[in-house]
């Protein structure tokens, strides 16, 4: 399909793989949700995504949506009240600045790499991963309008 020609191509294995790895350090979930088509307002569809993947619902409210719209080279970062509980702005405003500088450069994959390692180290410090932890939800990257 023509639509998707210009979307950078992004290594779902290499994604996955990422957030497999930095789940090993905390208790908090991250997925990643890819758009095809232009976003006017990424914090809106952010909020949307994480809703409907259910990352509204994990235990301790750890959950964390990278949401990326390469079409419209914009995305958001929405974590959910426990994560805003323990985490100031700083660190989101400063995970939101180097994604950029990746993005503008057009190296999406690796931005959104960063991303999740930043992520994993914010939530491996506030939600530690325990025993018998369980992964809550898939570690994937979810295609969405
Ligand atoms: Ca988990
Ligand atoms: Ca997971």
């Amino acid at each position: 399909m023509g639509l998707f020609n210009t979307l950078p191509k992004i290594d779902h294995d290499r994604i996955v793989a990422a957030i497999a790895a930095a789940e090993q350090r905390t208790s908090g979930e991250i997925r990643v949700a890819l758009a095809r088509h232009k976003s006017a307002d990424p914090m809106a569809s952010a909020r949307h995504h994480f809703e409907r993947l259910g990352l509204g619902r994990t235990a301790a409210r750890n959950g964390v949506l990278i949401y990326v719209a390469p079409r419209s080279r914009n995305f958001a970062v929405f974590g959910d009240a426990g994560v805003h509980e323990k985490c100031g702005d700083a660190f989101w405003q400063e995970l939101a600045k180097a994604m950029t500088e990746f993005f503008r450069r057009g190296e999406f994959e690796a931005g959104i790499v960063h991303g999740i390692e930043r992520a994993g180290e914010l939530l491996a410090a506030h939600f530690p991963r325990t025993a018998g932890d369980c992964d809550e939800l898939p570690n994937d990257v979810e295609d969405v309008d």
